[in-house]
């Protein structure tokens, strides 16, 4: 998609230094992180949000955020993976959240 952000720092138009990626999926930092640790886990494929994800690749993805809980040593640090659509999302490119370290959630 040529105005999707996302899809632009897939093809390197807009330069992105990745934290993983693979042949589906790329990981980098959230330019307004809410946590010291706060990751976007992004398709490469132009995937409008989760209802028009294919299982395979929705597998694929929560196997990448395992891997960065990991990676960044979250595992028992406390985390939140969040997924925002229905219009609660600002770019329409479906991403997750991963978030931490956190406390217990009392409230999402
Ligand atoms: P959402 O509200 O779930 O669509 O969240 C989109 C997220 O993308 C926001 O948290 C933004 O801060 C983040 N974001 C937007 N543009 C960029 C960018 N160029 N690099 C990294 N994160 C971005
Ligand atoms: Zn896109």
């Amino acid at each position: 998609m040529t105005d999707c952000i996302f899809c632009k720092i897939r093809d390197g138009v807009i330069a992105k230094d990745f934290v993983y990626q693979d042949s589906d999926v790329m990981v980098f930092p959230d330019i307004h992180p809410i946590k010291p640790v706060h990751l976007l886990i992004i398709p490469k494929k132009h995937v409008k949000d989760i209802m028009s994800v294919d299982e395979k690749l929705m597998f694929k993805l929560t196997k990448v955020v395992s891997k960065m809980i990991a990676q960044e040593k979250l595992g028992d640090k406390g985390y939140r993976i969040a997924i925002n659509g229905g219009g609660a999302q600002v770019v329409n490119h479906l991403h997750l959240h991963l978030v931490g370290p956190l406390g217990k959630a009392v409230s999402m």
